[in-house]
């Protein structure tokens, strides 16, 4: 396998999106000599989040990339996961590769992954924070973008990077509701303060259609936590005070150290509030428009391959773009040589992926008796979907 070559072709790529997708495209684009600007808006890079995972295909292309000793020194190192009752006693205690296989896999905070692509480009990349793409007007050789801060340009192509509400989607395909697929669950992740004194560890609390988990990224002063719940209409309503007081209305009588974690929350400047689903399109480009990450086929969290498949997806993209002149046959190459990829990271959800949050006392008695088989097993295989895609 070789890296996406280098090309003396000097198209202007727009990006709207500096979170993963958006970044790793650029810094393929950028090495085989397209100019690329990126726009975000966001008056900054967004470093919050959950820890991520990058797994398979993707360690491949980050190693590519030249990052892999970086996101490597980055890794976190959990000792263990252990999972709770409704009381808080132990279920299970389990060594994390027994649940999260792939002895080369990676799971390190989306701040850092994010930092380690925004060095490899910020010299090479124009970057527009605090802008979003207002109109975007096709013409034969180009599109004419005018930009909400009133800027106005003309590029080759446009690449909507903006995440699972791309509004480059939206604005070229129609509303989200179209290829949103529901999985069930809502949920909310912040940081609060580790007074438990957690270190290296994840501990996770459920009850049917509930889950709390704090999760102690080395033994620093702070905790990320996430509080998931199975709601089988979406919200549609989503004002962050709505949404917290959704999430408090849900746990309300909640045991172990859920109500300090919905404290927590109501102080928390960082809540990041969603629902759990997929985006799920037939066609990822329109016209000189392409969509790459979760604007085009976001896997939802219950996968942990959200970053993997933006990696992967970007890495193709770029591929099809260096390697072809015409961007129609780019895009079609794009589509050929990722959707099966997609698919099968998808089709995680139907097979298992949300097994850490049953949603009925029969499923969660399953899961927990599960977890305790494992807690005395080796460690689990690689999920084979992580892996399908062969790069270039
Ligand atoms: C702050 C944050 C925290 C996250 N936390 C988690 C987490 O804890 N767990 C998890 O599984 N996934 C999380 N995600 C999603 C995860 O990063 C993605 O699933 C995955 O990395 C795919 O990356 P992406 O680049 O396609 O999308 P994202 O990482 O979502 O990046 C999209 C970027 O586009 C920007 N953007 C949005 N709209 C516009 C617009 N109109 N114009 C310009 N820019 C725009 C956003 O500010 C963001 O920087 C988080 C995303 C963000 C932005």
């Amino acid at each position: 396998m070789t890296p996406v070559s280098l090309s003396k072709n000097k198209r202007a790529v727009l990006i709207s999106g500096a979170g993963i997708a958006g970044p790793a495209l650029a810094y393929w684009l950028c090495r085989a000599g397209f100019a690329v600007t990126i726009v975000e808006k966001a008056g900054a890079l967004r470093a919050g989040g959950y820890p991520i995972d990058i797994r398979g295909t993707a360690v491949e292309v980050v190693r590519r990339m030249g990052i892999l000793p970086r996101l490597r020194e980055a890794h976190i190192a959990s000792r263990r996961f252990t999972f709770l009752d409704a009381d808080g006693g132990t279920v299970a205690s389990i060594e994390p590769r027994a649940i999260t296989g792939g002895a080369e896999d990676l799971e390190v905070r989306r701040g850092d992954l994010s930092a380690s692509l925004y060095a490899l480009i910020r010299d090479d990349v124009e970057f527009l924070f605090d802008d979003a793409i207002d109109t975007l007007d096709h013409f034969e050789q180009g599109i004419d973008v005018t930009f909400r801060s009133g800027r106005h340009r003309t590029f080759d192509l446009v690449v909507g990077a903006d995440g699972m509400h791309s509004q480059t989607r939206e604005s070229l395909f129609g509303p989200e509701s179209q290829f949103h697929r529901y999985l069930g669950y809502c949920f909310a992740i912040f940081t609060m303060p580790n007074t438990l004194g957690l270190s290296h560890e994840l501990v996770l609390w459920n009850t049917p259609g509930k889950a709390a988990a704090l999760y102690a990224v080395g033994n620093g002063d702070e905790l990320h936590a996430f509080l998931n719940f199975h709601q089988p209409q979406p919200p549609f309503d989503r004002s962050p005070e709505t949404q917290r007081d959704l999430v408090a209305t849900v746990f309300a009588d909640a045991g172990w150290e859920v109500p300090s974690m919905v404290e927590a929350m109501r102080d928390a400047d960082d809540v990041f509030f969603d629902t759990a689903g997929q985006i799920r399109m037939s066609h990822w480009s329109r016209g000189r428009v392409a969509l790459v990450g979760d604007a085009a086929y976001a896997p939802s969290f219950l996968t942990g391959q959200g970053s993997s498949l933006a990696l992967a997806g970007s890495y193709v993209l770029a591929n099809a773009l260096v390697t072809n002149p015409d961007h129609s046959a780019a895009f079609t190459a794009y589509d050929r040589d990722l959707r099966e990829f997609v698919g099968m990271n998808q089709a995680l959800v139907d097979n298992g992926a949300a097994r850490l949050f049953p949603t009925t006392a029969q499923a969660l008695a399953q899961r927990n008796a599960m977890l305790r088989g494992l807690a005395a097993m080796p460690a689990e295989p690689a999920n084979p979907a992580h892996s399908a895609l062969v790069l270039p």
